[in-house]
């Protein structure tokens, strides 16, 4: 079956009430005939669900079809793309291991390594995104065994070639860890460049419609495995609801993405050259520094466009009060366009070199391009340009 096909049509098998739509199973634990069925399933020797903190029906069909687009062998799910990012982390690292990178990561995913990995005994190293696998060799120590990087960067937009840097960690024995969340598999899918295990925030392009939290971790059936028993001892377990939301909309994803993708691609042509912007940076923009490989590796450049604003931070708190009609909020990848600026808000704890290492100058403005009409998304932008 096609992407788009498996995305509709895999589902958990059809209950007796033979329902059209996937089922929803708000249960926190299963039911036995028997004491000796109860035996059987706990030992693992007859398949069965027990309690929802480890397996639940409308979470399983989620995972599967996530799998399935990622072209993974196994997934699974999680409460939020952080928990899933922190379970991808203590699941393969122990205290005394180390672990490489990408400076260009989301906000959260910074702050966890320095506020909780570095407590656990596992250290980091932050890696520059303008440097090449080359430099990061002297990265690498004997007890390196991961590296982790989002591609495209949020919100940076930087694009990490996974062909080649798969290869360099298969040379280091390190693990590719790699958050798809911008991409989504209808875009990219890091497994088939070689990428061990693959994260996501469902909340944001999954979901696409800003109502649930939700996470994600896909790879081989041994890496999952790994996941799934720390999230069954720890349990940030995905709930059944948010699992059947994320499901639902997994069947739309690769129309939503196609819009998406459209609306940016006209957005960046429109603003490229605008009198009051410096850059317009899209991965699909003949001018991206990493066009190239953006080209190789996705289907399409993504919904999220950013520009610099010649009027630096104070043009980019002007510009958010003067938008009409997107929305001024910190999630992205919905039906509803958002405008953020990043140096006033997620990064500004950074300092100013930190931040430019990162792409982020003072007057950076992120666009995550929803589905209303472009002719309403570029008009409030292109008036809003002219009140900053
Ligand atoms: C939002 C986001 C996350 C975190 O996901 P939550 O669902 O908010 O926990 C991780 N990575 C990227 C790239 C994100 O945009």
């Amino acid at each position: 079956m096609k992407f788009e096909t498996k995305a509709i049509r895999l589902q958990t098998a059809k209950s007796q009430h033979r329902e059209h739509s996937t089922p929803i199973f708000p249960t926190s634990s299963f039911t036995y005939e028997s004491a000796e069925q109860m035996r059987d399933v706990f030992a693992g020797d007859e398949e069965g669900n027990i309690y929802s903190r480890f397996t639940n029906p409308s979470v399983r069909e989620f995972e599967m079809k996530m799998a399935a687009l990622e072209e993974t062998e196994d997934a699974v799910a999680t409460a939020s793309g952080m928990s899933a990012i922190f379970a991808s982390f203590v699941s393969f690292l122990k205290c005394g291991d180390h672990l490489l990178v990408s400076r260009a990561v989301f906000g959260s995913t910074y702050k966890m390594m320095e506020n909780y990995l570095q407590g656990f005994g596992i250290e980091y190293t932050f890696l520059n995104p303008s440097q090449g696998v080359e430099e990061w060799t002297e990265a690498v120590q004997e007890n390196t065994k991961m590296l982790f990087l989002e591609t495209p960067s949020n919100p940076g937009l930087h694009i990490y070639d996974l062909e080649n840097i798969s290869k360099w960690c298969k040379k280091h024995n390190l693990l590719l860890n790699v958050d798809n969340c911008f991409a989504t598999p209808y875009l990219q899918k890091p497994a088939s460049y070689g990428a061990d295990i693959i994260c996501h925030s469902a909340t944001k392009f999954i979901d696409g419609q800003g109502r649930v939290l939700g996470g994600l971790v896909a790879g081989k059936k041994e890496i999952v495995e790994k996941v799934f028993n720390y999230v069954r001892s720890a349990g940030p377990s995905l709930s059944p609801f948010n699992a059947w939301v994320l499901s639902k909309s997994l069947e739309t994803l690769a129309v939503r993405m196609d819009r998406h993708c459209e609306n940016a691609s006209k957005l960046a042509s429109i603003l490229q050259g605008h009198e009051e912007i410096e850059k317009v940076n899209y991965p699909f923009l003949e001018s991206h520094p990493q066009y190239a490989i953006a080209k190789k590796q996705m289907s399409q450049g993504g919904a999220i466009v950013t520009f610099d604003l010649k009027k630096g931070l104070d043009g980019g708190r002007k510009f958010l009060n003067a938008l009409q009609m997107l929305s001024l909020t910190a999630n992205l990848g919905d039906t509803r366009s958002i405008a953020s600026h990043p140096s006033s808000t997620t990064h500004r704890k950074l300092t100013e070199e930190e931040r430019m290492e990162l792409g982020i100058s003072p007057g950076l403005i992120r666009i995550s391009v929803g589905l209303e009409h472009i002719d309403d998304i570029s008009s409030d932008i292109l008036q809003a340009l002219t009140n900053i």
